[in-house]
């Protein structure tokens, strides 16, 4: 295996603009008449958000490693990593290198060993920082893998209460906060609200089903209509605009409706009526 970068200057961006990166690098390589290429050089290339991108792909000789006999020994996998802007491996990109390399151990009959453009060829690529990972034995980063900022890119092989158990928070609390009614539907590269554990956002207690009444007054409502106002279930209304209120109307019902039907723990049976799960998830889902 070889580890690759991108040598010029590459700047950090949403995960939905990296298809169109990888696709204009293999526009490039196509229309790039010296080297003669047939398809993007690259074995596969992966991005800072740890998505692992088809090249050549399996079995097919590389055009990246700088001659035919390099070509034909290694693979060449390419991190989305500059020579300015972005130039130090994310732990997402370390992991999907680490989840490349171990597809093309598994399936493609590279062998062990790992290694930088660099090696065997004069070239800076792939870079100081990605070299020192190579050479330190290319393994997948340890520890809290990010967080700091209250939020987690799930990575390859994690499940949700691996993530949970990471940040010491509570599976069923971290699934509830991201909407996530299955422990195994977190996906490569989505991104996690952790809570903070010990109680950050906390529902006032429930003030009973007798609050909740049509025609009635509560401060209960008033306080539930907040919510639905910061979670944006407000479009019915008087045609004024839905204001909270103490006053349960059929537009507070329907807009209660709204929100039970948004969630899967709630949509079996969205009465409009909020019951303690319908309150809680209210208070304490994130924008
Ligand atoms: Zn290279
Ligand atoms: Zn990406």
């Amino acid at each position: 295996m070889k580890i690759h970068y991108l040598g010029t200057a590459y700047s950090s961006r949403k995960h939905s603009l990296c298809d169109d990166y990888v696709r204009r690098i293999r526009a490039e390589h196509l229309a790039n008449t010296r080297e003669g290429y047939v398809d993007i050089a690259y074995s596969a290339v992966v991005c800072e958000h740890g998505y692992v991108y088809e090249g050549r792909g399996l079995h097919k000789r590389t055009g990246a490693n700088g001659n035919a006999e390099l070509n034909a020994r290694d693979y060449a996998v390419c991190a989305l990593l500059g020579s300015s802007g972005l130039t130090k491996p994310p732990d997402a990109m370390l992991n999907g290198l680490r989840d490349a390399i171990e597809w093309f151990r598994t399936h493609g009959s590279a062998g062990d060993w790992i290694g930088g453009h660099k090696d065997g060829y004069a070239t800076e690529c792939p870079g100081p920082p990605l070299y020192a990972w190579v050479k330190s034995g290319a393994r997948r980063p340890g520890g809290s893998g990010g967080g700091s900022d209250g939020k987690y890119i799930v990575q390859a092989h994690d499940t949700l209460s691996g993530i949970a158990r990471r940040f010491d928070l509570d599976w069923q609390e971290l699934a509830k906060v991201n909407g996530i009614s299955e422990p195994y539907t977190v996906y490569v590269g989505q991104e996690l609200v952790l809570p903070e554990s010990g109680g950050g956002t906390q529902a006032p207690p429930y003030p009973g089903r007798t609050a909740f009444v049509l025609g009635r007054r509560h401060q209960s409502v008033t306080d539930l209509d907040r919510q639905l106002v910061r979670l944006g279930f407000t479009r019915h209304h008087d045609g004024n605009g839905y204001q909270p209120g103490p006053l349960f109307t059929a537009y507070t019902r329907r807009n209660i409706a709204d929100f039970q039907r948004s969630r899967p723990e709630l949509s079996s049976d969205p009465d409009g009526y909020p019951g303690p799960v319908t309150w809680e998830l209210a208070h304490t889902l994130p924008r």
